[in-house]
């Protein structure tokens, strides 16, 4: 897996004479976005965590772009003007952890570029192609084991050629800090190409890097260094590379249902990998980089570890409310949805000793009777839904738990439907336990049902006689701890998937992506309000992410035609969960953008139209 990348972009771009003057060349759009700024994107989409740009000529275009793209850091090559790409590369080097993609910023390329390379098996390749007549060609000589012997601009020269230098590569960390032995070691290198210090420490050359080329020979890409050169990829290179790309694009169906949700191509993609066994420690490295990560959404990772399960969201839930209650503890289950419901369904099966705290399902919860339930002092524990998924109400556990806590309860709370969708912060909210999944708002695939836990509750755990086995949290926290393996078979091409998710949730942020959801919500509460549909839940106590709408008083409205109709428009809608009161429900979990909501409001309108609603 490759995790990390470096773009070399310290150059001046003299080529293009004033053009660049003022600006570095990555910077310069083709199709309405800039060279740099779709690299970067393809990257991201690719894998990759954290990109490393070494910037130089206009370093402050590249700042910018960091502001919009979290995972980018920069690294300034002070002498950009006196080095060459080598010199941008060694600014960089030193935050380099393992194996990278190395790529040059006056590129455009077909993503599959960066998927040959990440398949690949071998670690040090360099990205080739077949004839391209740019006119500013960089040919790669190889041995006959295809070990790069050397980069030149002149033809002529080359005895075993083996294409020309894209621009992309992928590298390992030893051969970079070889790259960088070589380039320090003599001061009158400075002034050398990164792509002639590969061929100086390749071992066809007596270092001890193989390096090899791989060679697509229709490969479409395009440098860009003048004018001329971007003439020819606007007009004849980008139009093939936008058309290649699209032939990936998944036919894309709209969830407006809770989860699983929409997601990504990229985060479909990311499932198809090489096959692994799950007990590599490159596989343990990845489930603990999700852990860490779910952790460090909504916890300080210090404080708090996320302990994942194979299973759905129903698993999470039912591991914390089978695992978090001392042997001779108390439960207070507050149960205002299906969701309470199911906790304490769950608590019975398991004769955990309980009581329910009922309340209605879209009023909010009465906090003065619960104060008065809790300070009782039965309860060793409180569990409560943070967000009924049942209506859409948002309960306020910023009041709720800091309240058990000063009653001395512990609090487990199933966030299923709210993790990852609004920013919180486990510790001020007084969450000891929150439940969640993979598939919601973190728009991954399902299939990983996950717990952050408080450490100092999880160790409290420790000597609990086990009360369930495949489920036991502090079972499944201890032996990862231990062997960075889960106990049992986890759902191992789900977590390449997770690990693209929380990718993509990082580069958006928990923040913007509520304000996403915000945007759809209100687009949908616009236009069910214009077509007479009252909600069941009021509008200052919804979550943003599922509405409840109350069915329309027209004898002719059938859930299933509306489903059908929006089906045939590519969008997926859900029927209500309330015994007693007919709603239907529309959600705006996963990878919902506001103009696809846009586009579901005359679908809606259509119906009702057709049924005399409006
Ligand atoms: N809890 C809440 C609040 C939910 O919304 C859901 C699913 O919608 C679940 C639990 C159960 O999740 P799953 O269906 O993945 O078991
Ligand atoms: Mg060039
Ligand atoms: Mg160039």
């Amino acid at each position: 897996m490759i995790r990390q990348a470096i773009i070399a972009a310290g150059g001046m771009g003299t080529r293009f004479g004033e053009f660049t003057k003022e600006m570095p060349k990555g910077f310069i759009e083709i199709d309405g976005i800039a060279m740099v700024e779709r690299s970067v994107r393809k990257l991201i989409a690719n894998g990759v965590e954290e990109i490393i740009i070494g910037t130089g000529h206009c370093f402050a275009w590249y700042d910018e772009l960091a502001k919009r793209y979290p995972c980018i850091r920069t690294v300034r090559n002070d002498n950009y003007a006196n080095t060459s790409s080598m010199g941008t590369v060694a600014v960089c080097a030193p935050y380099i952890k393992g194996d990278f993609f190395l790529l040059e910023s006056d590129l455009i390329y077909d993503a599959v570029g960066l998927k040959v390379l990440a398949n690949d098996p071998r670690s040090n390749v360099i990205l080739a192609s077949g004839p391209t007549h740019s006119e500013d060609e960089v040919y790669l000589e190889c041995n006959g084991d295809k070990i790069i012997t050397r980069s030149t601009k002149d033809k002529a020269s080359v005895k075993q050629h083996a294409g020309e230098l894209v621009g992309i590569s992928k590298l390992s960390k030893a051969c970079l800090d070889e790259m960088m032995a070589f380039y320090t070691a003599d001061a009158s290198r400075i002034k050398m190409d990164y792509e002639n210090v590969l061929a100086s420490v390749s071992s066809a050359n007596g270092g001890h890097s193989d390096i090899f080329v791989r060679k697509i020979e229709y490969y479409a890409w395009a440098e860009v260094d003048n004018k001329a050169m971007l003439d020819r990829a606007i007009t004849q290179i980008w139009p093939r590379i936008a058309e290649n790309e699209s032939l990936w694009n998944v036919r894309r169906e709209v969830l407006l249902n809770p989860g699983p949700s929409t997601t990504t191509d990229s985060v479909k993609y990311a499932q198809v990998c090489a096959d692994i066994c799950p007990r590599e420690l490159e596989f343990g490295n990845l489930m603990e980089w999700c852990g860490i990560e779910l952790t460090r959404f909504v916890a300080d990772p210090s404080k708090y570890t996320t302990v994942m399960f194979g299973g759905s969201g129903t698993a999470a839930d039912e591991a914390m409310v089978s695992s978090c209650v001392p042997p001779d503890g108390k439960l207070l289950v507050v149960d205002n949805g299906s969701y309470g419901a199911r906790m304490a369904k769950i608590a019975s099966v398991y004769h955990i000793n309980m009581d329910v705290f009922k309340s209605s399902p879209y009023e909010p919860i009465d906090i003065n009777a619960l104060e008065n339930q809790i300070k009782s002092g039965h309860y060793t524990t409180l569990a409560i839904v943070y967000h009924e998924t049942t209506t859409g109400l948002l309960n306020p556990l910023e009041i709720i738990c800091p309240m058990a806590k000063k009653y001395g309860l512990v609090t487990i709370c199933d966030a299923v439907s709210a993790y990852g969708g609004m920013p919180m912060d486990l510790e001020a909210l007084g969450i000891d336990f929150a439940s969640s999944t993979s598939n919601k708002h973190l728009q991954g695939m399902a299939g990983i049902g996950f717990i952050v836990c408080k450490n100092e509750e999880l160790l409290k755990q420790k000597d609990w006689p086990m009360r369930n086995y495949y489920l036991n949290i502090y079972d499944q926290y201890q032996y990862f701890l231990k062997t960075k393996q889960t106990r049992f078979t986890p759902p191992v091409q789900t977590f390449y998937a997770l690990r693209q998710a929380i990718i993509e949730t990082k580069q958006e942020t928990i923040e913007k992506r509520f304000e996403r959801y915000t945007s759809c919500w209100k687009i949908l509460v616009d236009g069910i309000t214009q077509m007479g549909l009252d909600m069941l839940v009021k509008a200052e106590h919804q979550s943003h992410f599922i509405t409840a709408i109350l069915i329309p008083k027209s004898p002719q409205y059938d859930f299933n035609q509306m489903h059908d109709l929006a089906r045939s428009h590519g969008f997926t809608i859900y029927p209500g969960k309330l015994g007693n009161i007919n709603t239907f429900r529309i959600a705006n979990m996963g990878d919902i953008r506001p103009e696809e909501m846009a586009r579901f409001i005359p679908v809606l309108r259509d119906y009702m139209h057709s049924i005399g609603q409006c």
